[in-house]
């Protein structure tokens, strides 16, 4: 993987800003990554307060660094220095990539891809974090498509090496190369894939959360499936998996592969992940989905 990665270098344009839309779990994270690497970050959002959780996020987890002694203090400063918060577009002209991590609604990303397209220069490259939706479907409302490509993470951000970087009909070398460089400049490992609904990844774990929900529609109890994936030797199981998630944003996912991979899911009914959406329960970041958090 490392040496497909490095094949990118020479198409790659340097990334000295970067910016972030939408600081949410995964926007939060990106934004922790860019800026304790040492590359500067704009985190932007439509709402202060998601804005001051991410920030709270990225301080927890420097300080945590800061104690296990891998960082010192004046790094920690350093590197809340380099996350520049912003409500507005302001800087956005300097910015060299942009990630683009809003909720997983293609409307929603296309409206704010062609809002942010109309504020950076003609060579920034944009990315979107989407998990599930196509490249060519956001890529469709751009006047520079060949900026554009998918820059996946997984979550959390700052513990998971995969970054899959999603190559559009459009995308051109330059974005691929450059989305690479700044991945591998975060510290990660990315793999460049061709796009379709889920990429890579998801089309596995989806199929996966479909037979984990039909078997809790027969009646198994969620925390006994949890039990036995863990004993089967993965670090957790479904239902804690889509509490971190987010079950409105693996709601919003699961609809774009069942749009996608009607024959895979398609016995998938009314699954306990819509269940918990219709009821307000969105996993761990309002404190109940599956389970309950304090
Ligand atoms: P989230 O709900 O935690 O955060 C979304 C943020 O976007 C919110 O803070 C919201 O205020 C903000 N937002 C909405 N509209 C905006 C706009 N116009 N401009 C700026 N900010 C705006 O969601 P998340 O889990 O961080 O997911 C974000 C994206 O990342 C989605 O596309 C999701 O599919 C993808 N993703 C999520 C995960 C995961 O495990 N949660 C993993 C990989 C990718």
């Amino acid at each position: 993987l490392k040496r497909q990665a490095r094949a990118y270098d020479k198409a790659a344009r340097p990334v000295k800003l970067a910016a972030v839309l939408g600081a949410g779990i995964m926007g939060g994270g990106i934004a922790y990554q860019s800026a304790v690497k040492g590359t500067p970050i704009l985190l932007k959002d439509i709402r202060e307060e998601a804005i001051q959780l991410g920030l709270d996020e990225a301080a927890k987890l420097l300080g945590n660094r800061v104690e296990k002694g891998r960082l010192t203090p004046a790094q920690m400063a350093e590197a809340l220095n380099a996350i520049r918060p912003t409500l507005s577009y302001g800087d956005f002209a300097q910015v060299d990539m942009v990630v683009e991590a809003v909720v997983e609604n293609p409307r929603v990303k296309q409206a704010v891809l062609a809002e942010v397209e109309g504020q950076v220069g003609a060579d920034t490259i944009l990315a979107t974090n989407t998990s599930t939706i196509s490249i060519d479907l956001l890529a469709a409302g751009l006047q520079r498509p060949e900026n554009f490509c998918g820059m996946h993470f997984f979550n959390p951000v700052h513990m998971m090496p995969l970054v899959e970087v999603i190559r559009g009909a459009k995308s051109s070398e330059a974005a691929i190369a450059t989305t690479v460089a700044y991945a591998r400049a975060m510290g990660k490992t990315p793999i460049v894939v061709n796009d379709c609904p889920g990429f890579l990844v998801n089309r596995v774990l989806f199929p996966y959360f479909g037979g984990f929900a039909r078997l809790v529609a027969a009646g198994v109890d969620f925390q006994r499936i949890d039990r036995v994936m863990e004993a089967f030797g993965w670090p957790m199981g479904p239902a804690y998996l889509l509490d971190v998630v987010g079950i409105d944003t693996a709601h919003h996912a699961r609809e774009v592969m069942a749009a996608g991979f009607p024959e895979r899911m398609k016995d998938d009914g009314r699954s306990a992940i819509d269940a918990l959406y219709e009821a307000g329960r969105l996993g761990q970041k309002n404190g109940k989905g599956f389970y309950a958090y304090h």
